[in-house]
C-alpha cells in the first residue's frame, strides 16, 4: 500500500510563509513521494512551483527565497488516480480572467468519469480527479458576473456538492485560505494557529495541515480536526466555519488505515495518538494470538510501535531486528514483483547477531499481496532465525480501497485469494495471527459496528459508492 497525499496551507498576514510551508511538507512527506510543490501569494501574484521528487529535491534556499508571500498551499504527492508526471503534481492552478486559485487534494473521487461526461468534458481534457476540481471550480469562474473577493467559496458552494468519494482539499486565491473534507472525512485534516510577530507587533495566522505534527514543527497550535463535512475559510476577517453539504449528508468514516498504517506515529487523529493507538494494537494482539517465542521485532516503521505493545503484553523481550535506509525514496516503489523484491532488500537489512539462533514473533501492520512479507521472512530465516512467527496489527486485507490508497485489484490481494493458514505458508512463516476487526475497533475506540471508521478494505462493505463492481 502507499500513501496518497498530503495538503498543507498557511494563512499568516504581514509574514513570509514559503519556508513554513516548506517545513510543513517536510513533515508530511511520508503521505507521498512521487512529486511536492508550493504556491505563494502576496496578494496580487501567486506563484507556483511543482516538480517531480521528495520536498528537498524540488526546493533549495534559493527557490524558497522566490516565493514571496504571506499565504501559501504545499502538496506533496502520490498518485492514486492519473499518471506519475509533471502534469498531475499539485497545487493544481486555475487562472480566469483576473482571478486565479491553486488547489491541493489528499484523497479520490469515486465518480470522476460520471462527471465528466456529465459536462460533456472529451477524453483528456482532465488528467485526474483533482484536475476535475479545479476544471469544475473554473467553469464556474467563468460564469460569475465580476469576480469578487466570494467567488472562490461562491463557486466551491457550487461544485461541492456534485464531488463523490474522497476528498480533503485545500485551496487558496489571492486574499483566503480554504479548506474542505468531504462529508465521510475519509482523510484527515486539521486546523491549527500560528502566532508570531511583524515588527514587534503580536499577530495570529491560520494553519491547515493532513496532519498534526506538520503544525507543530513550524511552532503553531492545533486547534481542532475539521469535522467531516465542514469549509474553514481563513483570511482578513479571521477564521469561518460552514458546512456546504448539509447534515444529512455528513457521516463520518475516518480511514482506519491512518491508525494502522498512514500517519505518522506522533500525529493525533479523532483526539486520539496513532503511537499509543498502534502500542495496544499489539497489546490486543498478544492477547489473542500469543506464542512462545524468545525476542519480538517490528517491521519498520509502523510495525514497531505494535512490536512493543506485543512485547509488553506477553512478557517476550523488545528487540530491534530490521534495519531501515531511511533515505530510500520513491525510486525503490517499484512496480514490478522481481523489483519490488529487490527494494525490500535495499529498505530493510536483518541485525543478524539479534536474530540468529532465535525464535522471532515479528510483527508488521498488514499483508498486502504477501511478495514483500514472504521476502522478509526469508531474510530473517537466512540470518539464522530458528522460527518467524507472524503475527500483524490488522485484519486481513481483501478489499481494495477506492478511497485514496494505492491497493491492488482484488486478485492481487492475497488474502481475498486464500485462508490465513494458505497465506502462512506462501509467506514462509511457521505461525500467522492477524488481529481481529473487534479487537482493532478497541484500540482505535469505536463499537462494534465500527461507527465512524471507514474499514471497507476488511469488510467489503463501502459507505460511499465505488467506481466498479467488485
Ligand atoms: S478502504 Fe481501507 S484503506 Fe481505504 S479508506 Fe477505507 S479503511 Fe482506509
Amino acid at each position: 500500500m502507499r500513501e496518497a497525499c498530503g495538503v498543507f496551507g498557511v494563512y499568516a498576514p504581514g509574514a513570509s510563509v514559503a519556508r513554513l510551508t516548506f517545513d510543513g511538507l517536510f513533515a508530511l512527506q511520508h503521505r507521498g513521494q512521487e512529486s511536492a510543490g508550493m504556491a505563494v501569494s502576496d496578494g496580487e501574484t501567486m506563484t507556483v512551483v511543482k516538480e517531480m521528487g521528495l520536498v528537498t529535491a524540488v526546493f533549495d534556499e534559493r527557490t524558497i527565497a522566490s516565493l514571496v508571500g504571506d499565504l501559501a498551499l504545499g502538496h506533496v504527492r502520490y498518485s492514486t488516480t492519473g499518471r506519475s508526471t509533471w502534469d498531475n503534481a499539485q497545487p493544481v492552478y486555475r487562472s480566469v480572467g483576473a482571478a486565479g486559485f491553486s488547489l491541493g487534494h489528499n484523497g479520490n473521487l469515486t465518480n470522476t468519469a460520471q462527471l465528466a461526461a456529465s459536462l460533456g468534458m472529451l477524453p483528456g481534457v482532465v488528467s485526474s480527479d483533482s484536475d476535475l476540481i479545479a476544471e469544475l471550480l473554473a467553469r464556474r469562474f467563468l460564469v460569475a458576473p465580476e469576480p469578487d473577493e466570494t467567488l472562490l467559496v461562491d463557486a466551491l458552494m457550487d461544485v461541492l456538492p456534485l464531488l463523490e468519494g474522497a476528498f480533503s482539499l485545500a485551496l487558496i486565491d489571492e486574499a483566503q485560505l480554504v479548506a474542505v473534507r468531504d462529508p465521510h472525512g475519509f482523510r484527515p485534516l486539521c486546523l491549527g494557529q500560528l502566532t508570531y510577530f511583524v515588527a514587534g507587533q503580536e499577530r495570529r495566522g491560520w494553519v491547515v495541515a493532513s496532519e498534526s505534527p506538520a503544525l507543530e514543527v513550524i511552532g503553531a497550535e492545533l486547534v481542532r480536526e475539521i469535522d467531516p463535512g465542514e469549509m474553514i475559510v481563513a483570511d482578513h476577517n479571521g477564521v469561518k466555519s460552514s458546512h456546504p453539504f448539509g447534515a444529512e449528508r455528513v457521516e463520518p468514516r475516518l480511514c482506519v488505515f491512518e491508525f494502522v498504517y498512514f500517519a505518522r506515529p506522533d500525529s493525533r487523529l479523532e483526539g486520539r495518538e496513532v503511537y499509543a493507538t498502534r502500542r495496544h494494537m499489539g497489546e490486543l494482539l498478544a492477547r489473542r494470538s500469543p506464542v512462545d517465542a524468545d525476542l519480538v521485532i517490528g517491521v519498520p516503521d509502523s510495525g514497531v510501535a505494535a512490536a512493543e505493545g506485543y512485547a509488553l503484553a506477553s512478557g517476550v523481550p523488545y528487540g530491534q531486528g530490521l534495519i531501515k535506509n531511511r533515505y530510500i525514496g520513491r525510486t525503490f516503489i517499484a512496480p514490478t514483483p522481481e523489483a519490488r523484491l529487490s527494494g525490500v532488500r535495499r529498505k530493510l537489512n536483518p541485525l543478524r547477531a539479534s536474530i540468529a539462533g532465535k525464535r522471532l514473533v515479528v510483527i508488521d501492520d498488514s499483508i498486502v499481496r504477501g511478495t514483500t512479507t514472504r521476502e522478509i521472512v526469508r531474510m530473517l530465516r537466512e540470518s539464522g532465525a530458528r522460527e518467524v512467527h507472524l503475527r500483524i496489527s490488522s485484519p486481513p486485507f481483501a478489499w481494495p480501497c477506492f478511497y485514496g490508497i494505492d491497493t491492488p485489484v482484488r486478485e492481487e490481494l492475497i488474502a481475498s485469494r486464500m485462508p490465513v493458514d494458505g497465506v502462512c505458508a506462501h509467506v514462509g512463516a511457521d505461525s500467522l495471527g492477524y488481529l481481529s476487526l473487534e479487537d482493532l475497533m478497541t484500540a482505535v475506540g469505536a463499537d462494534s459496528e465500527g461507527t465512524g471508521f471507514c474499514r471497507a478494505c476488511l469488510t467489503g462493505i463501502y459507505p460511499a459508492p465505488v467506481p466498479i463492481d467488485l
